[in-house]
């Protein structure tokens, strides 16, 4: 495989550019390079896919931080530690450090350790085309979880080996302790340190999972995404984090969209926005033209006396409504395209159609112009 291209580079634009440079970048290059606009042409698919692989990563701040950081060793799930963690996270876990600090998910002092526990939640990004957001799709996903490890069935002990009672607390994973105090002796219960309260001990640890019976897994896994998702938004599905401990039950995949911007559409909650240029002479006699929507190409008769900026509206060609029924409506906004390079004889013929013709009319209409112009100062 060839080097990779840095992505900043990629995408033309500074280390330091914002999100909405990133974006700006990406709408221009993706519409260069759109597979659509350039039929045929293998260097604008490469091209193009190398664009969307760049905006997949500068486009998302988790994915942007770690490459920024380690490059594209950081968001390749080739390398290393695969999404959802850099490289070089090793054993050491945000989560397990934020759970010895507040003694979440029961690990506390207290909490007996056989205790079913829920895993915690797992997270993946996906990042799919305005098409696919607007018509929902199926996506693989590939990310990091927790597993019960395979080698040992989850106990912690090597093949052949024993899980035993522990010796120095029978099993009950408690130990009495007995403490001289000025009012006698005091006897208290404390968890038993040498198998850690779980009244087991196991010969010799897993090499799989160095006794912990849990293990760090990429995951693969085919999610659906439904019509009207929006950039930003979480998806969550059920039951595929990492898995419960002690029988509890897995938690839950987080799977973070973003959704690449798209080279003629804009989304505007559930509603389509677009651009379409049409000529001076459509504009001024009217015609039926093809207008593009995310179900394809439609016609529309535009009215004789069309104007720049005007909007028309087909209704129901929008973006779904995420949950439930209905659609929103697609949005035109006309501009005109002034003739260019004319030849001699159109060029007499457009003097000719501006001298004659309805010369009152547009006398008329200067001169509404002015004395609002004049109105606006009178004020
Ligand atoms: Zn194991
Ligand atoms: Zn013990």
């Amino acid at each position: 495989m060839a080097e990779k291209r840095d992505y900043y580079e990629v995408m033309g634009v500074p280390k330091n550019a914002s999100d909405d440079e990133i974006k700006k970048a990406y709408r221009k290059l993706a519409k260069q390079y759109h597979p659509d606009l350039n039929p045929g042409d293998k260097t604008a698919e490469a091209k193009f896919k190398e664009v969307n692989e760049a905006y997949e990563v500068l486009s998302d701040n988790e994915k942007k931080a770690r490459y920024d950081q380690f490059g594209h060793a950081g968001v390749d799930p080739n390398f290393g530690g695969g999404p959802g963690g850099s490289p070089f996270d090793g054993d050491i876990d945000l989560g397990d450090i934020f759970n010895s600090f507040f003694g979440g998910f029961g690990v506390g002092r207290n909490a007996n350790p056989n205790a079913p526990r829920r895993g915690r939640d797992a997270q993946a990004s996906v990042a799919i085309s305005f098409e696919e957001a607007a018509k929902g799709c199926k996506k693989q996903v590939s990310y990091q979880r927790v597993e019960s490890c395979q080698v040992c069935s989850g106990t912690g002990a090597e093949t052949g080996t024993d899980v035993k009672t522990c010796s120095q607390c029978s099993g009950t994973g408690q130990v009495r302790v007995n403490q001289r105090t000025p009012f006698g002796v005091v006897q208290t219960t404390r968890s038993c340190d040498k198998c850690g309260g779980k009244g087991k001990v196991v010969e010799k640890p897993c090499h799989a999972c160095s006794g912990s019976g849990r293990v760090k897994k990429v995951k693969n896994l085919e999610i659906a995404v439904p019509a009207g998702i929006d950039d930003g938004q979480v998806l969550n599905v059920g039951g595929q984090g990492d898995s419960g401990v002690n029988g509890g039950p897995s938690g839950d995949l987080h799977v973070y969209v973003s959704v690449r911007p798209h080279p003629i559409f804009e989304r505007r909650g559930n509603d389509v926005w677009c651009e379409m240029p049409i000529t001076f002479t459509q504009a001024a006699l009217g015609a039926e033209v093809v207008v593009p929507t995310l179900d394809g190409q439609v016609s529309y008769q535009v009215h004789d006396g069309t104007q720049p900026g005007d909007v028309f509206k087909l209704r129901g060609k929008g973006i779904p409504n995420l949950n439930g029924r209905g659609r929103g409506d697609q949005y035109v906004r006309v501009t005109i395209e002034v003739p260019k390079n004319l030849s001699q004889k159109q060029k007499e013929l457009l003097l000719e159609f501006d001298g004659a013709g309805d010369e009152q009319r547009n006398y008329q209409k200067r001169k509404t112009f002015f004395d609002k112009i004049k109105d606006m100062f009178d004020k």
